[in-house]
């Protein structure tokens, strides 16, 4: 805690006569001084006065955890309770660890990631048709956003949209949905931005990558090329000694198909992915759109028990009873299990994408989560979702919800994002590890915003602007962008927040006293007050308090320090000047003026 000056100028409580009994308030984990001062029933303004009294310099608006707001609240007798938060879901159908024996094998979830043109769509085109001949269903199947297929008996689940947004999207809302990340990668092109970006989410939301070598039939495949480049990327491939499992394919001529789907199991059957499927169901909405003969519809992802016909479920604030299920082949089914997408008919309206579902006991159940979940979204709507950013870094550590101060640099040249990463990542210190989510040469993308959104990421942008759209979505999603186009600014800021990492302290310097002799109007100005500087000196941008009677009337800044008719920087002990206060106005002769700094202790 930081050391109270001398000058608390906070007059010591009077006797009360009245009861002493302290006042007991509730108040949530992280709040900010204006809502602790409302809950106290005293003015903000007067609380952050208080607090700079006490060398802590903490604004209205700032966030505070709420042991500091509990510590402050005790100096006014007020005893804070911590408001326990209840997450409705997991109240209602949060479940202590299942038994290990109750769980079975569930197929792995795949997801396919990559540079454009490089080969996803016609790669899972290609596992989808093989799918097909193979159950010989002779038809063509639908898009419902997932698909399953199987080798030697053993299924596998994947996910049917293309790229890394959809997978973002929902990792944004919490959902870990996928177990397998397949990294496509053509074999004449190489590691593309793209490839980058992918591997970046994948590793962020700490997902299996196997690397699929696409385009082998062209006669400039170089499929060694390609292993080169993702040894950059910590992606050694197994001839190697590495990890990484480097399967080689041909979309088009379907070539390496079914040795990649093999392999896809040998990594799942290596991370025992299990689940219990004789319980109610829960899982995530992969995909909802409203259709017009069918009402809305939405495609989930069974994670966990089995989802039946006739079940009440829940996700966000729609409920409903599933209609039906028609599973990814279109064929009606009375029931899906782990690891399984289905498509659900009945809900009244359309879910979020990404949005966990649940399924209740009964209706009534239902209705009560999904309403609390309206009530409580219509809330949060008006408050908004605070992301991590430089400015308020330092308050957001106190909060404890800033460690690790993730990165993302665009570049206009590859020089210079490697030297940002290594200046910035040297910043780290004990407190705050600096991490570099992603680092690459181009435009801050709407694919940058979502990534930084989805893991808390700062976006720094060297030499290049953002595109528009990239703009509007980092406003809407208070990720924090910051342009420069000299790298030691970058780093200079990033420092200077840092510095508020590591607990500031602050600590008031007196400079000088001044006492006001006579009061001048002046149109325009309002009250100049004719001063004599008793001791030290006034500077210029100097905050100022002004004490009358011993009580602080006012404590801000200067609106002008002069001496005669001019402007001055400085008016030294022995001298007169003329002080103008900002928007105050309210002087009178004898008062005396205190002039102080407030300076930051290195540690
Ligand atoms: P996406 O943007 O990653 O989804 O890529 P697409 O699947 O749309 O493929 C981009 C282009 O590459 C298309 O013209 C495909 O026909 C072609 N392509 C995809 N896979 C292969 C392949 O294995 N060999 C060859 N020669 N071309 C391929």
């Amino acid at each position: 805690m930081k050391p109270a000056p001398k000058t608390s100028g906070r007059p010591a409580p009077r006797q009360a006569v009245v009861s002493l009994e302290p006042k007991t308030i509730t108040i949530p984990s992280v709040l900010t001084l204006k809502e602790l001062a409302e809950k106290m029933g005293i003015s903000g303004a007067e609380l952050v006065k208080a607090l700079i009294k006490k060398g802590q310099m903490i604004g209205i608006n700032n966030e505070i955890p709420y042991s500091l707001a509990a510590d402050i609240a005790l100096n006014y007798n007020v005893i804070a309770e911590e408001q326990v938060e209840i997450d409705i879901f997991e109240d209602t159908f949060g479940e202590a660890p299942e038994d290990e024996s109750l769980k079975i094998m569930r197929p792995p979830v795949v997801v396919v990631m990559g540079h454009v043109d490089h080969g996803k769509t016609s790669l899972l085109d290609a596992i989808r048709d093989a799918a097909v001949t193979k159950a010989e269903h002779g038809g063509i199947t639908q898009h419902i956003g997932a698909y399953q297929t199987s080798i030697n008996n053993k299924p596998i689940t994947f996910l049917d949209t293309p790229g890394h947004e959809a997978f973002t999207a929902m990792r944004m809302r919490g959902a870990q949905v996928t177990d397998i990340a397949v990294l496509v990668v053509a074999a004449d092109d190489g590691v593309m931005p793209q490839t980058i970006e992918a591997i970046s989410h994948a590793k962020e939301a700490g997902v299996e990558i196997i690397v699929a070598i696409n385009k082998i039939d062209k006669p400039s495949a170089n499929p060694d090329r390609v292993k080169q480049e993702l040894t950059e990327y910590g992606l050694v491939t197994e001839e190697w000694g590495g990890e990484t499992i480097c399967a080689p394919v041909s979309a088009k001529m379907r070539e390496g198909i079914d040795h990649l789907l093999e392999m896809i199991i040998l990594v799942a059957e290596m991370k025992e992915l299990k689940a219990n499927p004789d319980k109610r169901a829960r899982g995530v909405i992969i995909e909802a759109h409203l259709d017009r003969g069918r009402g809305p519809v939405a495609t989930v992802l069974v994670q966990e028990g089995t989802l039946e016909v006739g079940d009440h479920i829940v996700s966000g604030a729609t409920y409903g009873r599933v209609r039906a299920l028609i599973d990814a082949t279109g064929k009606r089914v009375k029931k899906a299990g782990p690891s399984t997408p289905v498509e659900i008919l009945g809900l009244p309206d359309v879910p979020g994408a990404g949005d966990m579902f649940y399924v209740a006991k009964d209706e009534k159940q239902a209705r009560m989560v999904a309403d609390t979940t309206y009530a409580k979204s219509r809330y949060e709507m008006n408050k908004n979702v605070q992301k991590v950013s430089l400015g308020d870094l330092f308050n957001q550590i106190q909060a404890g919800k800033v460690k690790e101060l993730n990165v993302i640099i665009k570049a206009d040249v590859q020089g210079s994002v490697e030297a940002l990463r290594t200046s910035l990542e040297k910043l780290s210190n004990e407190q705050v590890k600096i991490k570099t989510i992603l680092g690459n040469v181009g435009a801050v993308t709407e694919s940058d915003v979502s990534l930084a959104s989805a893991s808390n990421a700062i976006i720094i942008g060297f030499n290049v602007r953002p595109e528009a759209a990239a703009k509007a979505m980092a406003e809407e999603q208070n990720v924090d962008i910051r342009m420069y186009r000299v790298i030691y600014s970058a780093i200079e800021d990033i420092e200077h927040a840092m510095k508020g990492l590591l607990d500031p302290v602050f600590e008031e310097r007196v400079l000088g006293k001044a006492e006001i002799r006579q009061i001048f109007k002046a149109s325009g100005i309002g009250n100049i007050g004719g001063s004599y500087i008793l001791d030290g000196k006034f500077i210029r941008n100097a905050s100022v308090r002004i004490i009358r009677d011993g009580i602080v009337v006012f404590e801000g800044g200067l609106e002008s320090l002069r001496r005669f008719k001019d402007d001055v920087r400085e008016v030294n002990a022995g001298y007169e000047c003329g002080l103008v206060f900002h928007r105050f106005n309210d002087i009178k002769t004898g008062d005396i003026v205190e002039a102080f700094v407030m300076e930051e202790i290195k540690r």
